[in-house]
C-alpha cells in the first residue's frame, strides 16, 4: 500500500508500540536476557501482526526495556547484533519498525524505563504520532501502565488469570493477529476521512 501525502496540515499518524520480548520474541523468561543473537528467536507468528499493521498505515515503533546493559550481563555490541538479526528476519519478508527505543537503565526512576512512558513519548516528538490513536501491546503489566500513562489504548498478551488493567486480553500471538485484523482502523480513515 503506498501512503498518500496528504497537504499542508497532514494529521499525525497513530502508531503501534510493540514490546519486545514476548511480543516480537520468545520471551527468555523473568528474570532471564536474550544475550545474544543465537538466543533470539522470532514469534512464528509476529511478522503477519506487523505485515496487518503495516498495511493498515499505522508506524510500528520497538519500545524495550534492557537493562541487562545495565546488570553487565551483555555489551551493546551485542544488543546492537540481536537487533540487527530482529531487523534481517523481519526485512527477509519486506518488514520494517519505524524505529526502535531502547531503555538501557536499569534505574526504575528513569523516565524511558517502562512502565514510565518515556520511549513512547519520544517516539510521539520525533514522528509526529496520534498517541491516543495508537496502541501499546505487551506481555508485561508494566507494558501496559506504559501504554496507559502515554495516552494510547493497550493490548496484553497474558493468561486469562493475569489482572490487567489492558484495554483489551489476548492469550497468545494468535489471538492477536486477529484482533488487529479485525478490530484495527485502517490509519488513513483517521487522516484522511474524506479519501481525499
Ligand atoms: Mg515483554
Amino acid at each position: 500500500m503506498t501512503r498518500v501525502k496528504t497537504g499542508s496540515s497532514p494529521r499525525a499518524l497513530p502508531a503501534v508500540f510493540f514490546d519486545r520480548d514476548g511480543v516480537i520474541n520468545i520471551s527468555p523468561g523473568p528474570g532471564r536476557y536474550v544475550e545474544s543473537p543465537e538466543e533470539f528467536h522470532l514469534i512464528p507468528e509476529f511478522p503477519q501482526v506487523l505485515r496487518i499493521v503495516l498495511t493498515l498505515g499505522y508506524e510500528a515503533v520497538v519500545v524495550t526495556n534492557q537493562r541487562g546493559i545495565a546488570l553487565g550481563r551483555m555489551s551493546i555490541e551485542s544488543l546492537n547484533a540481536i537487533h540487527g538479526k530482529m531487523k534481517d528476519l523481519l526485512a527477509r519478508e519486506g518488514l520494517a519498525f519505524r524505529d526502535i527505543q531502547t531503555c538501557l537503565s536499569g534505574d526504575d526512576s528513569d523516565s524511558r524505563r517502562k512502565p514510565n512512558p518515556g520511549m513512547l513519548l519520544e517516539a510521539a516528538r520525533k514522528f509526529g504520532l496520534d498517541l491516543p490513536r495508537s496502541w501499546m501491546i505487551g506481555d508485561s503489566e508494566t507494558d501496559i501502565e506504559a501504554g496507559q500513562r502515554a495516552g494510547c489504548r493497550t493490548i496484553r498478551i497474558c493468561t486469562e488469570e493475569s489482572e490487567t488493567k489492558a484495554t483489551v486480553r489476548v492469550r497468545n500471538l494468535a489471538e492477536l493477529t486477529e484482533y488487529v485484523q479485525t478490530r484495527f482502523l485502517p490509519a488513513e480513515d483517521f487522516r484522511n476521512p474524506k479519501g481525499e
